[in-house]
């Protein structure tokens, strides 16, 4: 693929992904452009990431710390009002690394990485807006807290200095996702929190109709990950 055929087909999808946003937005009468768009990079290299940002996505997303220092900082220098997201799974002894390199953290889920996020955010001097994960579906080996835990998590994010703007899930697989992003979003109204960083590519358009803030897109922007 020479450099303007990338360039049109990732503006291509861009503007499909962006116009099932805006539809979405209008049918729950939320005012256009509510919803970030939160492209989801992981997996891919620079070179694919660039025609996403040359058609105008200015937030993207990745899971790995170690990916992302592979490929972020030049990306970064290239364009600085590019925002990235921590949407993965994030180890405590990582918390200093992921405060340097991203913007915003959508994993934060139990009381040690709590602990570790504040401090490295101390030391750093980068206060980042946080979300919680909620373990939504209740499931074994998922990451979030679980539903019983949010008041004392969110009770102690506050005592660690950690500015929590949301709340993000990761609904269970194979079922109807809606009865999940519903109960994310009266959990977050209860909590008088008023992001929600929820929507994938298969169920984005349902995850908009109930209140996403943040929805967060690979496949439907990159293709199929190898
Ligand atoms: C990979 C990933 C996504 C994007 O998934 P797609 O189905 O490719 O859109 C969103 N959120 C998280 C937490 C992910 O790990």
């Amino acid at each position: 693929m020479t450099q303007s055929e990338a360039l049109a087909a990732a503006s291509q999808r861009l503007a499909a992904v962006t116009a099932a946003i805006r539809h979405q937005e209008k049918l729950a009468g939320r005012k256009a452009g509510s919803t970030t768009l939160i492209a989801v990079s992981k997996t891919h290299e620079a070179e694919a990431i660039r025609p996403l940002i040359l058609a105008g996505a200015r937030h993207f997303g990745e899971n790995r710390v170690q990916e992302a220092q592979g490929k972020w900082p030049a990306l970064k220098a290239d364009f600085p009002d590019v925002t990235l997201h921590l949407v993965g799974q994030l180890q405590s002894n990582k918390a200093k690394e992921a405060v340097e390199l991203f913007d915003v953290i959508h994993g934060v889920d139990r009381p040690s990485l709590v602990t570790a996020l504040g401090k490295a955010m101390q030391e750093t001097g980068r206060h980042l807006p946080c979300f919680v994960q909620v373990n939504i579906g209740n499931e074994d080996q998922k990451g979030g807290c679980a539903v019983a835990d949010l008041p004392a998590l969110l009770a102690q994010c506050t005592a660690a200095g950690l500015e929590i703007i949301g709340l993000m899930a990761v609904p269970p697989a194979g079922i109807e996702a809606a009865p999940f992003f519903a109960l994310l979003a009266e959990l977050a109204k209860r909590h008088g929190l008023d992001q929600l960083s929820m929507g994938m590519s298969s169920d984005y358009e349902t995850a908009v109709l109930l209140g996403s803030t943040h929805v967060r897109i690979g496949t439907a922007l990159f293709g199929e990950r190898g």
